[in-house]
């Protein structure tokens, strides 16, 4: 009989019915994009969530890091990390910037501020961090640096919704913060993104870009281009906000089952997050140590795929070393990240995951260990 098939996310949605209930009244408005009534619900509500005076929503998060690097008009070189999704470099290569690559931290995988300031040059205009699976950046020595050098900061806080960290919300930190709604992260919009700000100009600026730079019917004075969230995607979102902390807490029975099952297993490193963190376990990522644990991350991926347990090389490889980058951009000494990359693996993590199906993930890797 053919194993249960786990993937390793698994979108969530609101009941049916509760959706069904809230888009019908867009067969009566006929208005179902361009910031339509929940549009603009959905980016008060945010706003409140995520701890910031305002939002503007967008058609993914990608986009909206793109636009609002553009309306921040950066020039020069921005200082990343190269161990993100490639939508974080795409969006500053897309703006004709350079990305400086820096490295990582060992034990929560956010860059090391510590080693910020010797990539900074006369070129230098912001730094954009991720708080990678969730885990908070060192904001604090982040803004002091920035501050220092009179840069800006927008954290990719793709991973990050619904966390806290020192008592603030996920959306209160740097210049701006961009949030992805997609359908694999922690709180989805079925596809969507946003940027929280503090800076009501940057706000302004955003919307009118987001919609081909139209400032009235007559006058359009930005080059812009279409990035609106529409009312379906608007309406998913209200849903699933009202589910996303039970889902939270979801995750967190899931997070606690397999530290339980994986801690004490030798060459085996789990995610462990500091006291200053209400995390929202977005991820479950996982380090395999060769030379402890007995076999390689690419074989245990193997075997789990093997019992149709289907995990991922989050993130590998680094973005330095995918084809489109690898001949133009420089690693810089970047050896963290690389170690990082080349033994992580994130184990399936969703609200629905089953205690047994933890279980059986756990025990295929117990079992790869005993073999050595
Ligand atoms: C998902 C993700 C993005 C892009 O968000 P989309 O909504 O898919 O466009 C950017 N950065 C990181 C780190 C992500 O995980």
């Amino acid at each position: 009989m053919e194993e249960k098939r786990i993937m390793v996310t698994r979108s969530s949605l609101p009941p049916f019915d509760e959706y069904v209930k809230a888009i019908s009244p867009l067969w009566d408005s006929a208005w179902i994009t361009n910031m339509g009534e929940n549009h603009k619900r959905l980016e008060k509500e945010l706003a409140g969530y995520l701890g910031t005076s305002d939002i503007s929503l967008f058609v993914n998060g990608h986009m909206a890091l793109e636009m609002c690097i553009q309306t921040m008009g950066l020039k020069g070189e921005v200082i990343t990390t190269p161990f993100t999704f490639v939508s974080t470099t795409h969006s500053i290569v897309r703006n004709n910037l350079k990305p400086v690559f820096c490295d990582i931290k060992r034990d929560d995988y956010t860059m090391d501020p510590e080693k910020i300031e010797e990539l900074i040059t006369e070129k230098t205009e912001a730094i954009i961090p991720v708080h990678v699976y969730g885990h908070p950046c060192d904001t604090d020595r982040i803004e002091e640096i920035a501050k220092k050098h009179g840069l800006k900061v927008i954290y990719d806080a793709a991973h990050f919704f619904g966390v806290k960290y020192k008592g603030r919300k996920a959306g209160s930190f740097g210049d701006a913060s961009m949030f992805s709604f997609h359908a694999t992260k922690v709180y989805n919009t079925i596809e969507g993104g946003a940027i929280a700000t503090d800076d009501e100009k940057l706000i302004t600026e955003m919307n009118k870009l987001k919609d081909f730079g139209i400032k009235n019917e007559e006058e359009i004075d930005g080059i812009g281009a279409n990035a609106k969230m529409n009312e379906f995607c608007a309406v998913m979102g209200l849903c699933n906000l009202k589910y996303v902390d039970e889902n939270i807490r979801k995750r967190k029975s899931v997070f606690e089952r397999y530290s339980e099952r994986l801690s004490e297993i030798e060459g085996v490193t789990i995610d462990h997050y500091n006291s200053d963190t209400e995390p929202n376990y977005a991820y479950f990522p996982v380090i395999f140590d060769e030379t402890l644990f007995g076999a390689t991350r690419d074989e245990v991926y193997d075997i789990l795929a093997e019992h149709n347990i289907y995990s991922r090389k989050y993130f590998y490889p680094l973005i330095n070393e995918v084809e489109c980058y690898r001949d133009i951009l420089e690693h810089g000494n970047t050896e963290n990240a690389k170690w990082v990359s080349e033994r992580v693996l994130t184990l399936p993590m969703y609200a629905s995951l089953e205690k047994e199906d933890v279980d059986r993930i756990c025990d295929i890797i117990t079992e790869i260990k005993s073999r050595g």
